[in-house]
């Protein structure tokens, strides 16, 4: 008799799990909680894109605006294959509530492209950028929703965006929108440390996890799942705490070495081989162990769903820091849970990346420029007194981290709602 398969949890079904539980526990308003179980606007747009020989590929783009109670919708855009409405919806979602924890003045959007952008040349992708921005028009803008990179997108695609949509105002209105997109380059508005910010905040939350167990980082074993923006700079501050990196995995493979990686020279590796594969001194693993690896510090920083009822019970670390968004499903989270390991939330432990939006936004709005030292000061601050909240909060509710920054992220929306009311 064939085994019945357990339907995956997809990634909105996740969100929505996560929100219920908190909704729950903290009596959240019911009139809030419908607002916030949908989403504001739903944007897909097809565009046309004449590819390099010649032919004209037509994309599909997506935006989708959850929630702007707090403010503008903010959040990334991804480009790769498992971009779907699903997935745009989830993200975003997270987003709203991502915002609401780091107390910024900002609601939660995400989107992007389901293209994989290895199998387009520099200047294909330059021309999809700037049609799916053209295609977007004024559904984003600096006062009403603001992109920002996510997997697979970069600063040079940031600084595209940001001309292509200034290009299309007239002459004297250009300059104030800038800050249409953050995460530009520093020569083009961006900010000072925008690149590192997740990777350091991600650092920054396992600092404060230390602090909390009575521990320090210094020797902890860790690995890390993708190893691009997130993943590499959260790796480089890993290694200036002293932890050891002893395992990587990225769509290219997995690489693993007891006695330790040095993620400066991997990353030398990677920039010219365009693989972690084949690093001197690690040894290829299995992909579907790599979760097993004996470590004390987890850190996934790639796609969504990776933890799973499947390798959940493998894990030896004390504490998962999710550098991705939703990386543990909602039968991972069960058993991780059961078992006492710890989580810092993504909606925590990478809103380092989101804080480092808002300084450049108000950066660019303000006509400042602000230097690294101010920074990383001003972050750090933001990211301690964001996890202190939830610990307080988890202890208030005798409940888990995630549930506790939900329960955080959700008091200030429903504030908002309650003293504006519903309009007419
Ligand atoms: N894509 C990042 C995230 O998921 C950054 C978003 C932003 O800076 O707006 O948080």
């Amino acid at each position: 008799m064939a085994t019945a398969v357990k339907p995956r949890v997809g990634m909105y079904e996740n969100v929505k799990n996560q929100f219920e539980k908190a909704a729950e526990l903290m009596g959240l308003d019911e009139s809030v909680k419908k607002i916030l179980s949908i989403t504001n606007n739903e944007i897909v747009v097809h565009f046309p894109v004449k590819m390099d020989n010649g032919t004209v590929e037509v994309f599909t783009g997506y935006r989708v605006q959850h929630n702007n109670a707090l403010g503008p919708y903010k959040g990334g855009l991804r480009y790769h294959p498992t971009v779907d409405i699903d997935a745009a919806r989830a993200l975003a979602t997270w987003m709203t509530w991502k915002t609401s924890l780091a107390g910024l003045p900002y609601g939660g959007g995400k989107g992007g492209i389901q293209i994989d952008p290895k199998q387009y040349s520099l200047s294909e992708l330059e021309r999809i950028t700037r049609r799916f921005t053209y295609a977007l028009g004024d559904n984003i803008g600096p006062e009403h929703d603001i992109p920002a990179p996510d997997v697979n997108t970069n600063a040079q695609m940031m600084a595209w965006i940001a001309d292509t949509y200034m290009s299309t105002k007239s002459p004297s209105e250009r300059s104030k929108n800038q800050h249409v997109v953050t995460g530009k380059p520093v020569g083009s508005g961006g900010l000072e440390g925008r690149d590192r910010a997740t990777g350091f905040g991600v650092v920054v939350t396992l600092e404060s996890w230390a602090k909390v167990k009575g521990v320090t980082l210094e020797g902890k074993k860790y690995i890390v799942q993708g190893f691009g923006n997130v993943g590499y700079w959260a790796a480089h501050f890993m290694h200036k705490n002293g932890a050891i990196l002893v395992g990587v995995q990225d769509a290219t493979g997995t690489i693993y070495n007891p006695e330790g990686i040095d993620p400066e020279s991997l990353f030398r590796y990677q920039t010219e081989n365009a693989t972690i594969t084949g690093y001197a001194g690690s040894q290829d693993y299995a992909s579907d162990a790599f979760f097993g690896i004996e470590c004390d510090v987890i850190i996934p920083a790639a796609l969504g769903n990776q933890i799973t009822d499947e390798n959940a019970s493998s894990i030896k670390a004390q504490v998962i820091a999710e550098g991705a968004n939703g990386p543990v499903d909602t039968d991972g989270e069960i058993i991780l849970l059961e078992r006492g390991i710890d989580m810092i939330p993504d909606i925590l432990c990478n809103s380092g990346g989101v804080i480092g939006s808002y300084f450049e936004w108000l950066q660019n709005r303000n006509g400042e420029i602000w230097s690294m030292d101010d920074v990383v000061v001003k972050l750090r601050k933001k990211l301690e007194d964001a996890f202190n909240k939830v610990v307080t909060t988890s202890v208030q509710y005798q409940t888990d981290w995630r549930t506790a920054a939900y329960i955080q992220a959700l008091t200030r929306i429903e504030m908002a709602y309650k003293q504006r009311g519903i309009f007419p």
